[in-house]
């Protein structure tokens, strides 16, 4: 490890390992500092992406692929099933092998990796932030650079340090619990997604096959919720009732900022990606792709600030952002901020009406407009979150 480089990047996530390939590819020297013995350990994730958001990345590796899903069932608290057209597929990842190719392809493009580096602090003098220091092997280290980007993920602390407020709201914080089955009966090729008060408040349950008769089965719940009855609750319930005779392979927890992007992605020579940046998805929680997306246009943009030794090239970042997902994302999140208001019966009614719909309608926007038109009420909803009243 050399004393000084263009960037460090703290966190080998995907976020990470992404801008890290991107910054590299643009011809700056990168530094990648992950706190844990290994890339990718452990995993606390449901696993599953879109392959239309991964391609826009990554050239995928069919070995990163557990399952291939085509079909995604909605599940209303009455036992409603609706599976809407979704007019592509998604994948259930395999996020050791990703997680650690996404690292190596960093490294292929000239980024150095290293693990069991902790970071613990901003390093600065009377010019600004200079680096970072770090924990290695028990020695106290330290590294300069002229761009640290906070790639280390939901529980970030690079932008605390900064100055940044990256605090998130907790009913915006989802709590999540998920174990990795065995011995489960499920179709290979199909997600299913259960809703409503007795499985998983203002939030959502999932069942994502990964193949071999096994299964990422997991809840996430807003903080609001969470403080009543726990997610691993809400999952210990459901697995007991639907998979009685499953092993359990691993059981994670985790949080997920399902809130709109943090207000401040670039201060001075400091950059926020990823889950730390809040870039998830707020309707979903999937923060595998937009994170990666986030970590492009970053890196890009990084690259171009070094090339040209310019900073000001970083301001280029939040725009391209905001034009790309920022936007959609604020609207996702008033969304899901109408959607958890609704009751059960709700769940259960647009799901009768959606099933009456010709097959060839029930799309996602066959469901949102039969939901509109059977509740109406839920208009009126949607006028106060979208901040049209209220
Ligand atoms: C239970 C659960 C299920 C999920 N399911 C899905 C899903 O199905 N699909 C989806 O798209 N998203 C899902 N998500 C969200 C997804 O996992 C994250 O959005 C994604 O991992 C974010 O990537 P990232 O690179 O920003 O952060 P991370 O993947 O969290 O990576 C951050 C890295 O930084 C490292 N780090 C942290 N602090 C330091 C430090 N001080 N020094 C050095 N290194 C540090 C960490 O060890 C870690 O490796 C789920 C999340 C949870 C909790």
């Amino acid at each position: 490890m050399k004393n000084t480089y263009d960037v460090v990047v703290v966190g080998a996530g995907p976020a990470g390992s992404t801008c890290a390939r991107y910054a590299a590819m643009h011809g700056a020297s990168v530094l990648v500092l992950e706190k844990d013995r290994d890339v990718g350990m452990p995993v606390r994730c449901g696993e599953a992406v879109s392959n239309r958001s991964l391609e826009k990345i990554v050239n995928i590796d069919p070995r990163w692929i557990a399952a291939t899903i085509k079909n995604f069932r909605l599940i209303s608290p009455g036992g409603h099933t609706v599976q809407p057209d979704l007019g592509g597929y998604g994948y259930v990842l395999e996020r050791r092998i990703f997680d650690y190719d996404l690292a190596r392809l960093a490294v292929e493009a000239g980024a150095e990796v290293h693990t069991k580096c902790y970071v613990d602090g901003l390093t600065s003098d009377s010019s600004g932030w200079t680096g970072v220091s770090f924990q290695w092997k028990g020695e106290n280290r330290s590294v300069q650079a002229r761009i640290v980007v906070g790639a280390d993920g939901v529980e970030s602390r690079v932008g605390k340090w900064a100055g940044i407020d990256t605090t998130t709201h907790l009913r915006d914080m989802e709590t999540c619990a998920q174990m990795t089955l065995s011995n489960v009966d499920l179709e290979d090729d199909t997600c299913e997604f259960y809703f409503g008060n007795d499985v998983a408040p203002m939030g959502y349950l999932w069942v994502f096959p990964k193949g071999n008769g096994m299964a990422n089965v997991g809840v996430g719940i807003s903080g609001m919720a969470s403080k009543k009855k726990a997610a691993i609750n809400y999952l210990q319930q459901f697995i007991e009732k639907r998979f009685p005779d499953a092993g359990v392979l691993t059981t994670v927890a985790g949080g997920v900022p399902c809130a709109v992007t943090v207000g401040t992605l670039v201060k001075d020579n400091i950059v926020l990606i990823g889950d730390a940046a809040h870039q998830v998805n707020p309707m979903t929680g999937g923060g595998i792709t937009s994170g990666m997306i986030g970590a492009k246009i970053a890196g890009e943009a990084i690259g171009r600030a070094i090339a040209e030794n310019d900073l000001s090239q970083l301001q280029g970042y939040p725009a391209a952002w905001e034009k790309e997902i920022g936007a959609k994302h604020r609207t996702y999140h008033r969304m899901k901020s109408a959607v958890h208001n609704f009751p059960d019966d709700a769940f259960d009614d647009i799901a009768v009406n959606v099933l009456k719909l010709k097959p060839e309608k029930r799309t996602i926007w066959g469901v949102f407009k039969t939901a509109l038109r059977h509740h109406p009420s839920l208009v009126w909803e949607m006028v106060k979150v979208f901040g049209l009243k209220g």
